[in-house]
């Protein structure tokens, strides 16, 4: 399969691992939008959020579970962060193998879009 995430999990493309367990690795996003940008990934190759199933439930866990640990290693837990998973075209996902974004390290705006909700 041509996954830049799963060649990432085999260790074919090199990545900065900052934290792996046996559900998950995490590295740093090679275009950091914080002072901490991580994405937290699966070794499982699921494509996006809405190919994932009742299987997968704990694996989804362990992303969030993770991002909460590399937050509180790099001492940004109490001042707090945002997770991040972009689904398809709307959601701005561009690698189709899901990922968990963790920002840290500086405070964020919210909403994260600029134009009003169109709603019809
Ligand atoms: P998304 O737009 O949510 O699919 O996020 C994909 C992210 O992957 C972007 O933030 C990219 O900067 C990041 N990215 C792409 N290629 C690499 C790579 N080789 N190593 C680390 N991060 C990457
Ligand atoms: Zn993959």
């Amino acid at each position: 399969m041509d996954c830049l995430f799963c060649k990432i999990v085999s260790g074919e493309i090199p990545a900065n691992r900052i934290y792996e367990d046996d559900d998950v690795i995490a590295f740093n996003d090679i275009n950091p939008q914080a002072p901490t940008h991580a994405l937290i990934i699966p070794r499982k190759h699921i494509a996006t959020l809405n190919s994932a199933d009742e299987s997968d439930k704990s694996v989804l866990g362990a992303l969030s579970l993770a991002a909460a640990k590399i937050a509180k290693e790099q001492g940004f837990d109490q001042a707090g962060y945002r997770t991040v998973m972009n689904c398809n075209e709307h959601g701005g996902q561009t690698v189709y193998h899901i990922h968990l974004h963790l920002l840290g390290g500086k405070a964020m705006g919210w909403p994260p879009y600029q134009n009003k909700l169109k709603t019809a």
